[in-house]
């Protein structure tokens, strides 16, 4: 009896997934799973699931590439399952080349969305790498390589977003800069203002430019960090642009909320990316990176995915204003 409800159930998933992959472009058909594929997911220990400290990747020259980082990152490449929540929307993500944005990025195209990505050029390697993998999702991809610390540059890649995937509603300001300088008497004015450039004045120039373009529905989301709430002594300049980041996301929130746009942040614990072995932190710091956290480890950027599809998805249409961690344990919110 119950095998046969499941059978059932297996049939109407399945005919479901087929009525919709008719009605989808070809390519798209295929990033098309049925619910029960799409949960089948077996149960895991969190603490054993992933690479433990010590970790011995390599630093690397700033900005650092995920491809060159031993063992690789997680970002999802071969787990993440979309079920069409994101279908047909169109995101922009800055610094979707690795980290949390190539996370967010290959989860938006699986859930059916067009994705651009802006990055650094020496960051094209890993570019291309996601702009293959929105692709064999079936889904558009625009590359869009540029320095985010230059005002025209952050308007016009909003312009070429718009014009490339034919419009815009989910905006992920994700990229960042993190240095770390063990004394306030080491950091520079350029260092400084490097910092505040790329994490504070870069995400106001793209909502500004974004704005006109966002409709009702729309969707912007900042990751932020459990720095905004317990500053490490050595991250002084980035750790208050992250509690910025917090801020400007209630601020907008509430400017933002009559016009039907939803403004949210992700607030990640220690993620393994290459931002840390490219200045964000010390070589010791690295090498046990996590291990005192109580899940003792550092987290995989995959395990943040389905963070930023839930604040980006119209499931989610009475969350504004809001940080979500992913923290391992310890931090906030
Ligand atoms: P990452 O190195 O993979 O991503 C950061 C990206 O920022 C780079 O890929 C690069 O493309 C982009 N970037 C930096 N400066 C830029 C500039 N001037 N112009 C254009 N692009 C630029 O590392 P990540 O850890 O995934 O970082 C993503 C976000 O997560 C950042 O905002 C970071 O502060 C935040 N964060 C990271 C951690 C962590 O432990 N890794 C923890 C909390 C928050
Ligand atoms: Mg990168």
């Amino acid at each position: 009896m119950s095998d046969n409800i499941l059978s059932r159930r297996r049939l109407v998933g399945g005919l479901g997934a087929g009525i919709a992959a008719a009605t989808l472009p070809g390519a798209a058909a295929a990033a098309q799973t049925s619910a029960a594929d799409a949960t089948a997911q077996p149960v895991a220990d969190p603490t054993s699931k992933y690479p433990k400290p010590p970790y011995t990747s390599p630093f690397q020259p700033w900005p650092g590439l995920a491809s060159k980082m031993t063992p690789p990152p997680d970002h999802g490449e071969t787990s993440y399952k979309g079920s069409g929540r994101l279908l047909d929307r169109k995101a922009l993500i800055t610094g979707g080349d690795s980290g949390m944005g190539r996370a967010a990025a290959i989860a938006y195209a699986r859930e059916g969305a067009d994705v651009a990505i802006n990055y650094l050029p020496a960051e094209e390697p890993d570019a291309q790498q996601v702009a293959q993998l929105i692709r064999q999702a079936g889904r558009k991809a625009a590359l869009i390589p540029g320095d985010l610390r230059d005002e025209n540059f952050c308007k016009r890649l909003v312009e070429q977003t718009v014009q490339q995937l034919g419009g815009l509603d989910i905006v992920v300001s994700n990229a960042g800069r993190q240095h770390q300088v063990e004394s306030i008497a080491d950091m520079t004015t350029e260092l400084f203002d490097w910092t505040m450039k790329t994490n504070i004045y870069a995400p106001f120039w793209i909502i500004k430019a974004a704005l006109p373009h966002l409709k009702p529905g729309s969707a912007i989301i900042a990751t932020t960090s459990e720095q905004a709430y317990d500053p490490a002594a050595n991250l002084y300049d980035y750790a208050q642009t992250k509690a910025a980041t917090m801020n400007f996301v209630k601020s907008l929130a509430k400017q933002f909320g009559p016009k039907g746009i939803r403004v949210n942040g992700v607030a990640p614990g220690p993620i393994y990316t290459p931002l840390q072995i490219s200045g964000g932190a010390t070589e010791e710091h690295w090498r046990n990176f996590g291990g005192n956290y109580p899940l003792k480890r550092a987290g995989q950027p995959a395990e943040l995915a389905s963070i930023y599809v839930q604040l980006a998805s119209q499931d989610a249409s009475y969350t504004t204003g809001n940080i979500y961690g992913a923290g391992g344990g310890m931090g906030q919110p």
